[in-house]
């Protein structure tokens, strides 16, 4: 079994739920009183909150370096962001240190061509729903294309994230907010929905609506587990 770095704490009520269903999916494949070899690094997420919005991406980028080679070193035979958002800087942790981050976009592709999808809806940080470094993986990679929601409504998504799913806060009026903005995306054409933020499935479950949705933190998850056993 491969040793499991996450770099986790972006928020840190995402991070748990990678800890949870990484070590439940160690048990359910190993039986017994197996468990996944895992080393965590946390951040202090108002550091990274504070870089994200002035848009220092750099500074941004020597964090995430420094965490990984502190992962590397005790250890780690491969990354695991627990975002979406900071994969904006996952090529520069493998150039740096030459170690794999298991791209969670490259994951979330693979689940969306087994369901034999070819246009799906992004929900996410205005970071990832807007800029290209998520989307590219899943056009180059699938030849998927992915719709995002109107400026007002990428403006309410990002902000529950922040104001509200970041912090521990789930509310009912968010969460029929969302539901609207994905039936939309639905009428736009989307075959599904990628919860593209690992706060997201905190708020929305697949019972909530009738598009299927792709989990992205349950599915980095359980990859991570499937990758350091098979590949
Ligand atoms: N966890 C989030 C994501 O998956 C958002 C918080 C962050 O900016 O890292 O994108």
């Amino acid at each position: 079994m491969k040793t499991i770095g996450l770099i986790g704490g972006m928020s840190w009520e995402s991070t748990l739920e990678y800890y949870r269903i990484i070590n439940e999916t160690a048990k359910v494949k190993l039986g017994d009183f197996h468990s996944a070899k895992c080393l965590m690094y946390s951040v202090d997420f108002q550091e990274i909150e504070v870089l994200q919005h002035e848009n220092r991406w750099e500074e941004l980028t020597d964090i995430m370096v420094n965490v990984a080679e502190k992962l590397k070193s005790g250890g780690a035979d491969f990354v695991v962001i627990c975002a979406n958002t900071m994969h904006k800087i996952a090529s520069a942790i493998e150039n740096r240190l030459g170690i794999k981050v298991l791209h969670i976009a490259e994951v979330t592709g693979e689940k969306i061509i087994q369901n034999r999808m070819k246009k799906v809806g992004l929900l996410g940080t205005k970071f990832t729903m807007e800029q290209d470094f998520y989307k590219k993986v899943l056009k180059e990679n699938f030849d998927i294309d992915v719709i995002i929601p109107d400026e007002n409504e990428r403006e309410i998504v990002h902000k529950v994230i922040y104001n509200e799913l970041c912090k521990g806060i789930i509310d009912k009026v968010s969460k029929m907010e969302y539901i609207k903005i994905i039936n939309n995306l639905a009428l736009n054409g989307a075959e599904g929905i990628i919860l593209g933020c690992t706060e997201i499935p905190l708020l929305i479950k697949q019972e909530d609506v009738n598009v299927p949705v792709f989990d992205t933190l349950k599915i980095h998850a359980v990859s991570a587990v499937e990758f350091a056993l098979n590949k």
